[in-house]
C-alpha cells in the first residue's frame, strides 16, 4: 500500500488523480489532500479517503472544514505552511504536486526535502527552479516523474532509453482554440471564447497559457530541466489533434513517440504505477477511425511568447522567473476582464526584453524577483491599459 499526498486535489488534475486512486484501493492509500478554496469538494473527498492531513488554502476555510467533519483524528493545517507540511510528511510515499502557479513550489520542495516520489504537475517548479530542484532531488533521493503530458509522453519513450542518446525532443501543442483565427480576429477573443479550449479541459490559468502558447513555451523550459538538454534539442510541433503527445529522435536517427487518447488519467497513472504499468478502462486509441495526424510549425507572429520562452529557456538565469512572473499577473487581469487578450503577450513581451537578469543562486532569490517582477506587471497594467 502506497500513501498517497494529493496538494492542489480539487483542482483539474487533483480529481483525476482522485479517479485514478479510486481504482485501485488495494494499492493506494490517501494520506493527506491540500486545496484551495473549494471547501464543498474537499469535503467530499475527505467523506470519501478518510486522510489524515488536510490543508486548505485560508484559516477560516480550515476551521469550518474541521467543524464540519467532527472527526479529530484528521490534522487540519492552512496556508503555504500547511501545505509545506502535508507534502513533506514522513509517511508519504507519493506526493503529487498540482496546486498551480509559483504557490506549488514551496510544497515540492518540500516533497522533494523528504525524498520520496514526487509526481509533478506543477511545472512552475522546473521552469523557475530546474536548477535547484535537480539539486535538491540528487540529494535527498528524490523521484521526480512528469505528469504533464508530453513530458510524461518523453518520459515513457526514454524509459529503456539513455538521456545521452537523445538527439532531440518535440513536444506537440494542440494549437488551443485560435489555430485556424487570423491574427486579427483573435484580438478580439473574450475570456469565454478563450476558456473553450478544444482538446482538454483544464485549469482558467494554463486554458489561458494554451490558447497564447505560452503553456508550450513554460514547457520547453519544464523539458530542459526534465531531460537534461540543451536548447537546441527542444523543438514544438503544433499537432490539432493531440494524440500524439510528444515525439524523441535518439541519435541513430530512430524516432519514438508516445500516443494515446486525451485523457489526463494516463500520464497520472503512469506517474503513480512506474516503473509499472496497469490496467485502465479507458477507451483505446482507435488510430483507423482518425482521419489525420497533422503537424504544423508554430506561427510566430500569432504566437509571439512562443518566442520569448524561446529566449528565456536560452537565456536562463532569472528570465524564466520573470517570464512566469509577468504572465501569472497578465493572465489574472485578463480572466478579470481588465485587459484584452492579445494584451497578455504585449505585456509579458515587454516586461521579459526589460528584465536584466541575475543569476539565482537560492530558492528566496526566486520569491524575491518574482514579487518584483508581479509588482513591475501590475504597474504596467496600472498605467498603460
Ligand atoms: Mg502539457
Amino acid at each position: 500500500m502506497k500513501n498517497i499526498t494529493i496538494l492542489g486535489s480539487t483542482g483539474s488534475i487533483g480529481r483525476n488523480t482522485i479517479e485514478v486512486i479510486s481504482r485501485f484501493p488495494d494499492r493506494f492509500k490517501v494520506l493527506g489532500l491540500a486545496a484551495g478554496r473549494n471547501v464543498e469538494l474537499l469535503q467530499k473527498q475527505i467523506n470519501k479517503f478518510n486522510p489524515k492531513f488536510v490543508c486548505l488554502e485560508r484559516r477560516e476555510d480550515a476551521e469550518e472544514c474541521k467543524k464540519r467533519c467532527g472527526d479529530d483524528s484528521i490534522r487540519f493545517s492552512y496556508g503555504q505552511k500547511g501545505a509545506e507540511e502535508v507534502a513533506g510528511s514522513e509517511e508519504n510515499d507519493i506526493v503529487v504536486s498540482a496546486i498551480t502557479g509559483i504557490n506549488g513550489l514551496r510544497p515540492t520542495v518540500a516533497a522533494i526535502k523528504s525524498g520520496k516520489r514526487v509526481a509533478l504537475a506543477n511545472k512552475e517548479s522546473m521552469v523557475i527552479a530546474g536548477s535547484l530542484i535537480n539539486k535538491m532531488a540528487g540529494r535527498f533521493g528524490a523521484e521526480i516523474i512528469p505528469v504533464d503530458s508530453e513530458h510524461s509522453g518523453v518520459f515513457q519513450c526514454l524509459a529503456k532509453e539513455r538521456f545521452e542518446d537523445i538527439k532531440r525532443v518535440i513536444l506537440t501543442a494542440s494549437g488551443g482554440p485560435f489555430f485556424l483565427t487570423s491574427l486579427e480576429e483573435m484580438k478580439q477573443r473574450t475570456l469565454e471564447e478563450v476558456l473553450n479550449h478544444p482538446r482538454w479541459k483544464m485549469g482558467k490559468k494554463v486554458t489561458v497559457d494554451s490558447a497564447t502558447l505560452m503553456n508550450k513555451g513554460l514547457e520547453l523550459i519544464e523539458a530542459k530541466w526534465f531531460f537534461n538538454l540543451v536548447p537546441q534539442q527542444l523543438y514544438i510541433l503544433v499537432h490539432p489533434q493531440s494524440i500524439v503527445h510528444s515525439l524523441v529522435e535518439m541519435k541513430d536517427g530512430s524516432v519514438l513517440a508516445q500516443l494515446s487518447i486525451t485523457d489526463m488519467k494516463i500520464p497520472i497513472q503512469y506517474a503513480l504505477t512506474y516503473p509499472k504499468r496497469e490496467t485502465s478502462p479507458l477507451p483505446s486509441l482507435t488510430l483507423n477511425q482518425m482521419k489525420k495526424l497533422e503537424f504544423y510549425e508554430v506561427d510566430r507572429k500569432k504566437f509571439p511568447l512562443v518566442e520569448i520562452a524561446r529566449t528565456a529557456l536560452e537565456e536562463g538565469g532569472s528570465l524564466p522567473v520573470a517570464l512566469n512572473a509577468a504572465d501569472e499577473i497578465a493572465v489574472d487581469a485578463f480572466i478579470r476582464k481588465r485587459i484584452k487578450f492579445s494584451d497578455i503577450s504585449e505585456i509579458v513581451t515587454e516586461i521579459v526584453e526589460k528584465h536584466k537578469k541575475v543569476r539565482v543562486g537560492a530558492l528566496e532569490d526566486i520569491f524575491d524577483i518574482d514579487r518584483d517582477v508581479n509588482d513591475e506587471t501590475r504597474n504596467l497594467i496600472e498605467q498603460r491599459y
